[in-house]
């Protein structure tokens, strides 16, 4: 790939990342964060279309994830409570002071962490999840037009693609990202406009269903998952509370909904690793009574997800369901991503955490206590784990207890 040519296929995602992913109106504040120096030359290409529609200005926070590991390695013991609260406040004044939208960038290395101190980097996450939350709440109730995109980090690269040199890796990854996002179409915005019609007609069809319940069966899995009332099916596109209509991933496949707090029980199984804040959760299981996680096991990583589940009596609990063909476009790639974006989009996934607001009618009226007494759940965590295969079956049930197909062998029932 000439650099020219990538140069103009950057350029082309940063016009549908403003203009379809985060939709960017005249006179908005753009706070990118999560960018790696690395990416420069993608974000420049965003501030570019950014300005182009009117953006007032666009912040960068470049995140240089080497400075994690030597944090870890050198700091004192007793500092990893420390945090830049600074740029926590800095965005809230950038939210609450005007009119901001919000661009993150994945693309981290999915190994970034791998043999460092587990007792420390729990101390770090709980540090962050605490700290960042006043960010979190302002996201999961689309207080502003917010996106998630990604970007071929050379670590990432790697890991995705072992047995490559990292350049041809590194070229490989960026093009998966362009087919997935619909970059390499003639004209990107209108084949999302496209997709963002389909995504949202399955989603008024699961609407129209009411079921009261799902029930997924898979090898290692046999799960039972409440509806609460008022759950509301969601997909690509959703308004935010300043009035932006936005698309909060790209790439995205799926549609979703709120999970009952109360009600989820049996068994599940991962069908794909889990990439958590630079470690590897790989073959879990994970047991529910009541709504409640009882039991979980893993063959690697099995102490990162007891730490996670620890974290608050939320992170017990689900906060997400999403539905997604096995044949997604980003499933039929037929390799893992190792990072939840992507991999999320390839297979039914379920969260473990914080739910959206804006997955319960008038969810974004109630406080904690309200929206969990409705089912939904409250947490620092929102963490996907992907179970579907082309294995799956799910059951829709409705509330006089009819059960009647919604996937079979990881498709669509109708
Ligand atoms: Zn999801
Ligand atoms: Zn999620």
């Amino acid at each position: 790939m000439s650099d020219t040519s990538h140069q103009a296929m950057l350029a082309k995602y940063a016009e549908a990342v403003v203009n379809v992913g985060l939709n960017i109106r005249a006179g908005q504040r753009l706070i990118i964060r999560g960018a790696l120096p690395q990416f420069a030359p993608l974000t420049r290409e965003i501030a570019k279309s950014a300005y182009k529609a009117g953006a007032k200005y666009v912040e960068i926070l470049f995140a240089d994830e080497e400075m994690t590991r030597i944090r870890i390695q050198h700091a004192p013991a007793d500092s990893f409570d420390e945090f830049p609260v600074w740029q926590v406040q800095g965005m809230l004044n950038l939210i609450e002071e005007g009119d901001a939208a919000m661009l993150s960038i994945a693309g981290a290395n999915p190994d970034l962490l791998n043999g460092l101190d587990i007792e420390i980097i729990g101390k770090m996450q709980q540090a962050q999840l605490k700290n960042w939350k006043p960010i979190g709440e302002k996201i999961s109730s689309n207080a502003v037009n917010w996106c998630v995109i990604a970007a071929a980090g050379e670590a990432w690269a790697q890991k995705v693609f072992p047995d490559l040199p990292l350049e041809e890796a590194q070229a490989k990854l960026w093009q998966a990202i362009f087919e997935t996002t619909r970059i390499d179409r003639p004209d990107p915005v209108a084949a999302w406009n496209e997709h963002i019609v389909a995504l949202h007609e399955r989603a008024a069809r699961m609407q129209a269903k009411q079921y009261s319940a799902l029930h997924y069966a898979a090898p290692g899995t046999d799960f039972t998952v409440g509806l609460p009332q008022g759950h509301l099916w969601i997909s690509a596109q959703s308004v935010a509370q300043n009035g932006v209509t936005f698309t909060a991933n790209m790439p995205t496949e799926e549609v979703f909904t709120l999970p009952d707090r109360f009600r989820a029980d049996g068994v599940i199984s991962a069908t794909f690793p889990l990439s958590y804040g630079g470690s590897l959760i790989e073959d879990f299981q994970i047991r529910f009574e009541n709504g409640q996680i009882t039991k979980v096991s893993a063959k690697k990583g099995e102490a990162v997800l007891e730490k996670l589940i620890a974290t608050d009596e939320g992170s017990r609990r689900l906060g997400e369901i999403a539905l997604v063909p096995a044949s997604s476009p980003i499933a039929k790639r037929g390799h893992l991503f190792y990072n939840t974006l992507f991999d999320e989009n390839a297979s039914c996934h379920i969260a473990i955490g914080r739910a959206y607001r804006f997955t319960l009618e008038g969810g974004d009226a109630l406080n904690d206590e309200e929206f969990t007494a409705a089912g939904g759940n409250v947490s620092l965590n929102h963490v996907d784990f992907m179970v579907g295969s082309p294995q799956m079956d799910i059951d829709g049930i409705a509330a006089d207890g009819t059960r009647e197909p919604v996937m079979r062998g990881g498709e669509w029932a109708f």
